[in-house]
């Protein structure tokens, strides 16, 4: 059984102490495929070598993440459009909007955003959307920049039926699913019941977003195992069913 992470930050500090053997666990675990999305300049050189030294399983992005976009954002772009020219990236992320704390820059998080859909274009690889409280936001800009080619991951959706089918009716977009699936508040397992699971892709977001049994701990790649447990509950289909078809939409997204 392969399962595919395709969204986590096992770069992060939060792994400084165990990061090898937080690998190891989500390998034994089946997990062998892990996502990278950058954040900003501050974390490239920490993902970069997490890239470097496990080639086969963590496939790092570049983007500039919405909450480090302020009002000097142009220079974390040139850096951006730089390590694309010169390293092959899988995807431009993670990218988008972010109005859930903070709303100074929400102009600066549109025209960043904006860039970087347009990047990707250019390079003809896929984008990573972060769409906290901005939903209706981030879905205006790639529906207005969208072409053929366009193609990526609205991560970590927790919206409405209504939302999942206007991101499928883009075409070449899955949703990301990952630990709210599990947690006991959640109207997700509703949402994702109706929705066939072609469009799905599953992601931990580590260090955030644990899911349940160990919610508010620290999240690691090793516990897509409890999302797509979940999954196989609510589709009424074996893990080893949700790990096939989740791993085979993360390659046609990722070409990975
Ligand atoms: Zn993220």
């Amino acid at each position: 059984m392969i399962l595919t992470d395709t969204h986590t930050h096992i770069y992060a500090g939060q792994f400084d102490e165990d990061q090898d053997e937080m690998i190891a666990r989500a390998i034994e675990a089946g997990v062998t495929r892990m996502f990278m999305p950058n954040i900003d300049s501050t974390s490239i050189d920490a993902m970069m070598q997490l890239a470097e030294k496990y080639p086969d399983n963590c496939f790092p992005m570049m983007g500039l993440h919405p909450c480090s976009v302020n009002a000097d954002f142009e220079k974390e772009i040139a850096l951006v459009e730089e390590w694309h020219s010169k390293y092959k990236f899988c995807a431009v992320g993670e990218i988008g909007a972010d109005l859930y704390w903070d709303k100074t820059y929400a102009k600066e998080q549109e025209v960043a955003f904006a860039r970087q859909i347009e990047l990707a274009k250019r390079l003809q690889i896929p984008i990573v959307i972060h769409n906290r409280d901005s939903f209706n936001e981030t879905y205006d800009i790639v529906s207005k920049l969208k072409n053929e080619d366009l193609r990526g991951i609205f991560h970590c959706f927790s919206g409405t039926i209504e939302e999942a089918e206007r991101v499928i009716a883009l075409g070449g977009f899955k949703l990301g699913i990952g630990g709210v699936l599990t947690f006991k508040n959640s109207n997700l397992r509703e949402v994702v019941k109706d929705i066939d699971i072609e469009h799905l892709v599953l992601e931990t977001d580590s260090p955030y977003l644990t899911p349940m049994p160990y919610r508010g701990k620290r999240n690691e790649s090793a516990y897509i195992t409890y999302i797509a447990e979940k999954l196989a509950e609510v589709k009424g289909i074996s893990i080893e069913e949700v790990a096939e078809i989740t791993t085979h939409n993360s390659k046609e997204v990722y070409g990975i």
